[in-house]
């Protein structure tokens, strides 16, 4: 750390300590690194890196943004196979970044953290892992995931169920779907990966639906050598895919979602896509009837698929909308006591964001303010989805309003960029402590609070879509409501003043 003059009365073991080995703490890694900060350790709960592209692996993954965009811009992939990768790529492109930029010497894996504390006199973070250990770092950087909790739903009699149970984020390849009577819960993003891969296996499919979602056609093929070749020979060629991707997603994400009051013809034509493609997809009007939200398009993330819905045609296919009342030994009772029997059941439940995920660990900052506990007492807040005011030499990467509900991509790098700043910052005052005031805290929470007024999350119908987008106390607490452009330009431009320094 020898461009950081150390003004803290003791010397921590490390310079920083990342929780999280997915894509979000690489990027923070890779940040360090060239701002010179090269001793730090990442904190892993698996066995290996990769965050979500490790844990999943269920028939079917993909990625749901297409692969020209869902990765960092300075480390491209010219050799995709197909426009929307399957997860398996993503994993081994997690690897090749860890392994380019030097990042796997720094991981310590099946190390699960369970809390950190601000060290005042020292001014440093001591961290608390399982087992006993403490370690102590000049900065904590969690990036601990929003969807890196999975969610079993509390369904009466599950544990007495005795066929096999396997949630979609715990896939168990010993899984045999092959000629058995197969239930799945949940019909959300992977849900719509899942289905068509277990209907094509099954001998009979029942899917339990809670919540329809907008499902829009997936622009998905292979990608042939000749363009991947074109890709790693002329660069230029796949960044101009990146730009015309992202430019359609902000058309979709930013303008139809955030920006619903000014731009609601953007939206509602999203929503007839969505329309025109259940009608063309599924047979029975019925059915169909059955799979269509009664929330507006974009309150929560919709997905793409051509697979999906005709899966609802096949003649061993059922769509449930009846509430489950409970789980038997072999089979599922739904409220109005018809029974259906089966052998396995598949949870495609999602996860538990806003109340298990912010923060993922017990975080203390100045004066034992409880992250946690200050969340959920005050308002769910991060200056710029980044730092909070009371924790000194803390960046929260999975934080409120950090999201830009683009690639996530997009988001790490606008992070990266904020660090850039407030790391130069620290090193020109020749400081090592940082603490966003609580002003600039104040005032972007206001700004975005405001900006959301043109929302479909405030103007829209959301009442019934079950969105991670909102909290628990019903606001869209996740996504930051500003166009990706200014959203990075901000990140490379925020006013110093905004943080104290010492
Ligand atoms: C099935 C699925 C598909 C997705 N597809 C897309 C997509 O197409 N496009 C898109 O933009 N986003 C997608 N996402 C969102 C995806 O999570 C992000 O794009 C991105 O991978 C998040 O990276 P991350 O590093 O922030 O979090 P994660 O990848 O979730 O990594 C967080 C890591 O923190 C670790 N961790 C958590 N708590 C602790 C602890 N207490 N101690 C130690 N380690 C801990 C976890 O084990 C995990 O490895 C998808 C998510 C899922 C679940």
């Amino acid at each position: 750390m020898q461009q950081y003059r150390n003004t803290a009365t003791a010397t921590p073991r490390y310079d920083a300590v990342i929780v999280g080995a997915g894509f979000g703490g690489m990027g923070a890694a890779i940040q360090l690194k060239r701002l010179g900060l090269d001793d730090f350790v990442i904190l892993e709960r698996e066995g290996d890196l990769g965050g979500t592209w490790h844990v999943n692996r269920y028939p079917g993954l993909a990625v749901d943004i297409a692969s020209f965009t869902y990765s960092y811009s300075f480390e491209p992939n010219p050799y995709w196979s197909r426009v929307f990768a399957p997860g398996a790529e993503l994993k081994r492109y997690a690897g090749h970044v860890a392994h380019k930029y030097g990042l796997r010497r720094h991981m310590r894996f099946s190390t699960v953290v369970e809390g950190a504390r601000w060290d005042e006199a020292g001014q440093y973070w001591t961290v608390h892992v399982r087992g006993g250990e403490t370690i102590t770092a000049r900065y904590l950087l969690t990036a601990t995931g929003f969807l890196s909790q999975p969610r079993t739903p509390d369904i009466d009699g599950i544990e007495t169920f005795r066929g096999m149970i396997v949630h979609s984020a715990d896939w168990d390849d010993s899984c045999e779907l092959a000629g058995r009577r197969v239930a799945v819960i949940g019909t959300g993003a992977t849900a719509v990966q899942l289905i068509p891969e277990v209907a094509r296996e099954a001998a009979e499919l029942t899917v339990y639906q809670r919540t329809p979602i907008w499902v829009t056609p997936k622009l998905d093929w292979r990608i042939p050598r000749p363009v991947q070749r074109l890709f790693a020979r002329v660069p230029v060629t796949q960044r101009a895919a990146r730009m015309v991707n992202s430019a359609v997603l902000e058309a979709i994400m930013v303008v139809g979602v955030l920006h619903y009051r000014q731009a609601r013809f953007t939206n509602k034509g999203a929503e007839l896509l969505a329309r025109a493609h259940l009608r063309r997809q599924v047979k029975d009007p019925e059915v169909r009837r059955r799979l269509t939200p009664d929330y507006s398009f974009g309150c929560k993330r919709p997905t793409f698929s051509n697979e999906y819905l005709r899966t609802f045609n096949l003649p061993h296919v059922r769509l449930e909308t009846t509430p489950i009342a409970r789980v038997e030994p072999d089979g599922i009772v739904t409220a109005d006591g018809r029974r259906t029997a089966i052998d396995v059941l598949l949870l495609a439940t999602g996860f538990d964001l806003w109340d298990v995920n912010f923060p993922a660990f017990q975080i203390t900052g100045r004066d034992g303010r409880d992250l946690g506990s200050w969340w959920r007492t005050t308002r769910f807040q991060a200056y710029q989805g980044v730092t909070m005011p009371g924790f000194p030499n803390l960046i929260s990467l999975n934080s409120p309003y950090s999201y830009s509900g683009l690639s996530y991509f997009t988001t790490i790098e606008s992070q990266m960029r904020h660090m850039k700043r407030l790391f130069g910052e620290l090193r020109r005052r020749r400081a090592t402590t940082f603490e966003v005031t609580r002003r600039a805290n104040d005032e972007f929470l206001d700004r975005v609070t405001a900006r959301l007024a043109d929302s479909v999350f405030v103007l829209g119908a959301c009442a019934s879509a079950r969105s991670y987008y909102f909290n628990q106390h019903g606001e869209p607490a996740l996504l930051r409501p500003t166009p990706t452009l200014a959203t990075l330009r901000e990140a490379g431009r925020f006013p110093l003043d905004a943080y104290t320094y010492a």
